[in-house]
């Protein structure tokens, strides 16, 4: 079972949903977190159970970059929007650094977020 984290800017929230309810059966198997708005708005869409971090502004994002240093992470889906500066931008920064760093699997998109879930057994 994977430690799968999941993030999205507000723009992507609806590609997230999206991305999520079309991997249902797949992503109901393993463990699931997500920052707060991203978390709520999925799990309302999809029914999965997803453990709720704070927001990614008031800090989520740095609570998935702990999990990922504590290696408690084995994956991150973070919808990146490309279009907008965020004002947690550093927290964003800190977040991918850190995936980086540790090796984490880390998709800012949905073509590679089906990539990386496919390579997921089960
Ligand atoms: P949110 O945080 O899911 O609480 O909106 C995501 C983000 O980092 O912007």
């Amino acid at each position: 079972m994977a430690r799968i984290g999941l993030v999205a800017h507000d723009d992507k929230k609806d590609d997230m949903c999206a991305w999520a309810e079309r991997h249902r059966a797949k992503l109901a198997r393993h463990q699931l977190w997500g920052t707060g708005t991203t978390g709520s708005r999925v799990k309302a869409a999809t029914g999965l159970e997803i453990a709720l971090l704070k927001s990614g502004p008031l800090g989520g994002d740095q609570q998935l970059g702990a999990m990922i240093c504590e290696g408690r992470l084995d994956m991150l889906i973070f919808f990146i929007d490309p279009m907008s500066a965020q004002p947690h931008d550093v927290d964003v920064k800190a977040l991918t650094r850190l995936a980086t760093l540790y090796d984490v699997p880390l998709a800012n998109n949905r073509s590679t977020a089906d990539a990386v879930l496919a390579h997921l057994a089960n």
